[in-house]
């Protein structure tokens, strides 16, 4: 099966968007399972404004490229197209991105494991009981999140979600833009228990947390103690200096 050529803009006299031309050039100059760099699509594409762009697009439509987030081996700017999807360049084929088709029992398997079988927004897992005066129970279902990423282009992401959560919120999107930079803000000391959390999927209370709680019970006189051994604290420690 010999595919049109990816440099041909035109196809009698439709033209070929430039996500089949990129579409086209991956499955004849790259070859799945090989590797490409930034500056080997831009020199291709030197006529196309985003073709990093239609490249992600891509995956919308099935094709898997992963990126150095996805597959440590490969280096910052580097991609490794690793297999087909939809032959994007045939007219029709390009009409429905993967997220708005409705997903195969698998593909909701995956995700619902990936999350732990818990709604990512409120915590539930399935057929629990939310608690408040409502009795009914939590079904999940796989959300599709529009996540901004670091780059600032969009992609859907899909997520756990209990009914509940999932009804009447519109279209949430997250920015992970934003949220890598505060991440990127934080002290040492915050990055290391932020990882924790992380590495346990639940925020456990730090020491400091348990210490919190404690001191809001206290009476006022205990309360004016412990503020004043912080005080003693920080002057000792400012000795050993
Ligand atoms: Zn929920």
């Amino acid at each position: 099966m010999s595919l049109p050529s990816w440099q041909k803009k035109l196809d009698g006299n439709r033209k070929v968007g430039s996500m089949a031309r990129a579409a086209l050039w991956l499955a004849t100059e790259v070859g799945e399972g090989n590797i490409f760099t930034k500056a080997d699509l831009r020199s291709a594409f030197s006529d196309v404004a985003q073709i990093d762009r239609r490249i992600r697009q891509l995956r919308d439509y099935g094709w898997r490229i992963d990126f150095s987030r996805d597959d440590p081996s490969l280096k910052q700017d580097e991609q490794r197209f690793v297999s087909r999807g939809a032959d994007v360049w045939i007219p029709g084929q390009a009409k429905t991105p993967r997220h708005k088709n409705s997903l195969t029992a698998a593909q909701r398997q995956k995700v619902f494991q990936a999350d732990g079988y818990l709604c990512r927004s409120c915590g539930i897992a399935s057929g629990e009981e939310y608690g408040d005066d409502d009795v009914t129970q939590a079904v999940l279902n796989v959300a599709r999140r529009k996540v901004v990423l670091a780059d600032g282009s969009e992609e859907h992401q899909l997520v756990t979600e209990c009914k509940r959560c999932g009804s009447g919120s519109g279209d949430r999107e997250v920015n992970l833009e934003a949220l890598l930079e505060l991440v990127e803000d934080l002290s040492p000391m915050e990055r290391r228990i932020l990882a924790g959390w992380i590495a346990a999927d639940r925020r456990s209370p730090e020491p400091i947390d348990r210490l919190w709680g404690l001191y809001r019970t206290l009476p006022e006189e205990a309360r004016k103690a412990v503020a004043g051994a912080l005080d003693d604290a920080d002057a000792a420690d400012g000795m050993d200096d």
